[in-house]
Formats: structure tokens, C-alpha cells, sequence
């Protein structure tokens, strides 16, 4: 019998270079991608820049980065309270 190995447990491999989760193989990532910065790929460390980038600096496990849609686990939790702007990320004043 072959045993396969699943993607869990699965070694860290720190410093390859991963598909930019930002486009998932669309390729259209920009300059300004605060991932990729338009290389399309980035340098793999275990962590990934919360997506409210500007207004929060958390860096973020890439599990519970992918889990949370892009977000930390703080501002995810905002986001679904509807207390974030959902285009600028800018927490709302009066929710
Ligand atoms: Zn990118
Ligand atoms: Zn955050």
C-alpha cells in the first residue's frame, strides 16, 4: 500500500518562491500589489501582510491568512461586524 502524503503536514519550506495569492494564476498583479509587488510570486516566510494594509500592520500566518479571507484575525472579525468599509477597509465611524 502507498501511503501519500497530504498537503498537511507538509514540510515549510522558507524562502521559495510562491504563486502570489493576490491573483491565484490569473497573473495580474501590479506594481502595487503590497504582496508581489507585480512579480506575480513572492518570497515564501510563513507569513503574508493583512490585507487592511495602511490601517493595520499585522503580518499574518499564511493558514489563517487564507482562513480569513486576507485579513487577521482582528480584522476579520471587523469586517464581518460590517464595522469596515468593504472597498477602502477604513474602519466605519458609527457602525
Ligand atoms: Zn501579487
Ligand atoms: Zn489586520
Amino acid at each position: 500500500m502507498v501511503v501519500a502524503k497530504m498537503s498537511e503536514g507538509q514540510d515549510t519550506i522558507v524562502g521559495m518562491m510562491k504563486v502570489c495569492p493576490m491573483h491565484e494564476g490569473a497573473f495580474d498583479c501590479n506594481p502595487f500589489c503590497r504582496i508581489c509587488e507585480g512579480e506575480q510570486e513572492y518570497e515564501y516566510t510563513g507569513f503574508l501582510p493583512c490585507n487592511r494594509f495602511g490601517h493595520c500592520g499585522n503580518n499574518v500566518e499564511e493558514d489563517i491568512w487564507h482562513e480569513e479571507l486576507g485579513f487577521c484575525v482582528d480584522c476579520s472579525n471587523l469586517y464581518f461586524d460590517q464595522q469596515l468599509d468593504p472597498f477602502t477597509l477604513e474602519r466605519l465611524e458609527n457602525a
